[in-house]
């Protein structure tokens, strides 16, 4: 038996894009086979059932209906598939033999577009990654929905390839050495597509970025004789050719992107500060976004959630946004103005995407036109509030009067949403299609008018004129009055209890009302295409208009937050020192109830005398709220935002480090502490003196010596000026690091104070000048109901290890000698010390001990072993 040409079609088709599940349409469906359709109905829960195709056994198969396929589709790329969607090229109806089918678009989670997948107010980005033979790569990232297209060269890789695709979060990364780019870059949540390594080279990569922006030369873009950029934008518009397949019209420019113009943040400094997610809520709930986050347009939210994950490294630009923000918020009046109007703007540079895709409908175009019709009087009201990114601003909202204009009068403002069932055009915009239309609802009366001249003529009281799909117009006569039926008329249709007919007449009215309707909406359809092409013509207008408003939008929401939360303005300074006056956590501050009040605190740092801050203080008492509240309101000066405090100086900061809390990164297996110890390495490696390092409980993922020996040693290694000297904040339990005060340069001792009442302990909050008192674990141990006897011996044990000097590790059994039938029992089960050891081996409980007490443990073995 030989396979059915349908199926053989469907795998010539499979065959040419591997690794993808292919949506095959069949009619009203799209279709899977075989293991696709085995693996979507089981993803997708739906029914696997079969198809004969002239093979042995029937092929499994599942189906999802056309018009209900992104949802399944976005669903699928979701999960980290590749869809292609292969359609019929032609009418099966017409079609001679098999139906011409072919792969219209590959939808992948770089290049998704439909609006019901995307997070309104979250750039997809897709990122291409050039590697060369030395340690240098291009990078390309592109949003396919927006239109905004970067690229620039990172060097040495293996230093900054992570930070950057931290920065950037794409959904999908493009590479032609995926191996290396997992070695260099480490953990990503981004699917990983392998490209072949010929579209990176040059001349390939420089021929697909010519043709597409239809340029003779990449100088246009500043990028001539950039290798590794050219090299990754070029594979990147390939790409982009190979699944989109489509014209790509609002891919307007190539951006060089310059990563001096940013502060650098990794990954975890990201996490630690909460800045756009939750650590717990992986939301904006309880962030630095939601927080800032009052913009009116979905492009703002956008732009704003960017100036977060993107600070300023430079000060001009910082203070040009610092004006910007400043001029609006003085003057409110204004500002709540502009908001209000900005609130009447949609997604433009979606819209524009979707011209792009042939996506773009009816109500689009009404949605453009009235986001457009909002830049007079934006525009009007920005000519009193001054600054020179708002001037700038203003110059590039000119209204686009030609395209409201034309919108205006050609949409119809009721229009439905499928351009496909006319409607869309409004009255009077053409006289042809008005024409056409005057046709078909005078039909209507000339057909009633028939329908009342025909029963007059017949005498049948009941005759009626009706319509269906499939017999067109006809006269129905009921069973009684057959009779009167006259022989003028011809019978289309006999039903049950009536006759339906025609006349020569009515065929006529029919051919002319038909026809003037199908007229009417291919007119539409080419009158819409035009308006689409005229939109099409002015798309990089437009995306100035909305790079503009979106800016506008992320400052007026910057100034409103300062108004709001009554921030001030940061003074930008390049000495690097630090004052911050009566500072707040800008987050923690927002969440307190009514009744709790947010303690505020000041900071002074610099690159001298206090450069190295040691925070003590027990237990809740705000060590690590202080130290984030510092790192927050350098973050947000440079990112232009006023910030919480009375007064605040922030020196220009490269990067922000920070090493917080203790939390377990499951994902990738690690122990805590290894986890603790390979950021604290990251940070080492790469601080600067002009970086701002935030530690939290170093070294509590081992033992007490181990620990204390451990932050010691990192605290010796970053006050060192020649080694990194950089500003530091560090909270620790292990108050002996107070002894560095005095003993180190930059070192200097801070509490959190705290006051006894009673039983109580009373959180006062306040950061004061020395080292902490050092029994409030016992307290708080007492305070949660430890039995009394435990709490007198706990303070009796504390004190002997006070006394006890550390560097000389001499505690152990010895010091409780006053209780030795408490202390653990030394006892040689064994003879021979040999014995010993291999007992000791036995018992190794390996998978409860830290790689460090299994480094110690060895050690020891080993000592004790030679002495044998
Ligand atoms: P620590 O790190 O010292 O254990 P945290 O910084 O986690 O303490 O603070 C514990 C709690 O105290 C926080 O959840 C917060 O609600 C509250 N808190 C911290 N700092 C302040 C402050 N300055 N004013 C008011 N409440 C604060
Ligand atoms: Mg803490």
């Amino acid at each position: 038996m030989a396979i059915t040409p349908m199926m053989q079609q469907y795998l010539d088709m499979k065959e040419k894009y591997p690794g993808m599940i292919l949506f095959f349409r069949l009619g009203d469906f799209y279709e899977m086979f075989f293991d696709d359709a085995k693996l979507v109905s089981q993803e997708l829960e739906l029914t696997l059932t079969g198809k004969d195709c002239g093979m042995k056994e029937r092929a499994p198969m599942c189906g999802v209906p056309h018009h209900a396929a992104d949802q399944y589709i976005n669903r699928l790329v979701e999960r980290g598939y590749n869809v292609a969607i292969c359609e019929q090229m032609e009418d099966p109806a017409l079609a001679k033999g098999i139906v011409k089918r072919d792969v219209i678009r590959i939808v992948t989670p770089g290049t998704i577009t439909d609006q019901s997948a995307l997070e309104e107010r979250k750039n997809n980005y897709l990122l291409c990654v050039h590697f060369d033979s030395k340690n240098a790569a291009g990078l390309a990232f592109v949003d396919v929905s927006t239109g905004e297209f970067f690229t620039y060269e990172v060097k040495p890789a293996d230093k900054k390839l992570a930070d950057e695709i931290a920065r950037i979060a794409p959904s999908e990364i493009l590479c032609s050495d995926v191996e290396r780019l997992r070695l260099l870059a480490g953990t990503w949540t981004a699917s990983v597509t392998s490209y072949p390594e010929s579209a990176f080279k040059t001349a390939s990569a420089k021929q697909a970025l010519l043709e597409h922006f239809h340029a003779y030369s990449l100088d246009v873009f500043g990028l001539e004789g950039m290798r590794l950029a050219i090299g990754a934008s070029g594979a990147l518009m390939r790409y982009l050719g190979d699944t989109q397949k489509n014209a790509l019209e609002h891919i307007t420019r190539v951006q060089l992107y310059t990563p001096s113009r940013f502060m650098t943040l990794d990954a975890t400094a990201r996490r630690n500060l909460e800045l756009t997610e939750g650590i717990r809520s992986h939301n904006k709930r309880g962030t630095l976004l939601g927080l800032l986050d009052h913009t009116a347009t979905a492009m703002g939210g956008r732009m704003l959630r960017s100036f977060i994950e993107q600070p300023l490294a430079q000060k001009q630009e910082i203070d040009a946004r610092l004006d910007a923000v400043a001029a609006l918020k003085d003057a409110h009046m204004i500002t709540a103005s502009l908001h209000d109007e900005l609130r009447g703007v949609y997604d433009i540079e979606r819209l524009m995407g979707r011209i792009s895709y042939h996506s773009i409908n009816a109500r689009d175009c009404l949605a453009l036109c009235t986001s457009l019709s909002r830049i007079p009087s934006i525009r009007e009201l920005l000519a009193d509030v001054h600054s020179a990114q708002l001037d700038a601003i203003y110059e590039t909202l000119e209204p686009l009067t030609d395209v409201t204009e034309l919108l205006e009068k050609a949409i119809n403002p009721d229009a439905p949403l499928a351009i496909t069932e006319g409607d869309i055009i409004r009255d009077g915009f053409n006289e042809e299609l008005d024409k056409l239309r005057r046709a078909s609802t005078d039909g209507k009366q000339w057909l009633s008018d028939l329908e009342a001249k025909e029963r007059e003529e017949t005498g049948i009281k009941n005759l009626k004129i009706n319509y269906n799909r499939v017999f067109g117009y006809y006269i129905e006569v009921t069973k009684s009055y057959y009779e009167l039926v006259p022989y003028r008329y011809t019978r289309k249709q006999t039903l049950a209890n009536a006759e339906r007919y025609t006349t020569p007449e009515l065929h006529e009215l029919e051919e002319q009302i038909m026809g003037a309707q199908e007229r009417a909406v291919r007119l539409e359809q080419a009158l819409f295409a035009q308006v689409r092409e005229f939109l099409s013509e002015r798309i990089e207008r437009i995306q100035d208009i909305a790079t503009a408003l979106k800016t506008l939008d992320a400052l007026i929401s910057l100034s409103i937050a300062a108004t709001q939360y009554n921030y001030v303005r940061p003074q930008i300074t390049e000495d690097g020192a630090m004052e911050i006056e009566d500072g707040r956590h800008p987050v923690v501050e927002n969440g307190m109830h009514a009744a709790e009040q947010f303690v505020p605190n000041s900071t002074k740092m610099d690159l001298d005398e206090n450069r190295m801050l040691i925070i003590t203080g027990p237990n809740m008492a705000g060590k690590s709220t202080y130290m984030r509240q510092v790192a927050l309101i350098t973050l947000m000066a440079h990112m232009g935002s006023f910030v919480p405090a009375s007064s605040a100086t922030i020196p220009l900061t490269d990067r922000i480090f920070t090493r917080v809390g203790a939390s377990d990164d499951l994902a990738s297996g690690q122990s805590t502490f290894m986890v603790e110890m390979t950021e604290m390495a990251h940070i080492l490696l790469n601080a600067t003196r002009h970086s701002l390092i935030i530690l939290d409980e170093i070294g509590r993922g081992t033992s007490t010596f181990d620990g204390l020996s451990i932050a010691w040693a990192v605290v010796e290694y970053i006050a060192d000026e020649k080694k990194i000297g950089a500003k530091t904040l560090f909270a620790t339990h292990y108050h002996e690091l107070s002894e560095l005060e005095g003993r180190l340069p930059g070192v200097v001792n801070y509490r959190v104070s705290v006051k006894e009442h009673g039983e109580d302990v009373i959180f006062l909050r306040k950061i004061e000048r020395g080292g902490a008192d050092k029994s409030f674990g016992i307290h708080v141990a007492h305070l949660a109901g430890l039995p009394r006897p435990v709490v007198v011996r706990a303070h009796e044990i504390l004190s002997r290890l006070e006394a006890a000097d550390v560097n000389q590790a001499s505690i152990g059994p010895n010091i409780l000698e006053e209780h030795p039938d408490k202390a653990p029992a030394q006892i040689n089960l064994f003879e021979s010390p040999a014995m010993d050891l291999v007992e000791e081996l036995k018992n190794i409980d390996v998978m409860a001990i830290t790689p460090m007490d299994a480094m110690n443990m060895i050690f020891n073995l080993r000592e004790r072993a030679r002495r044998i």
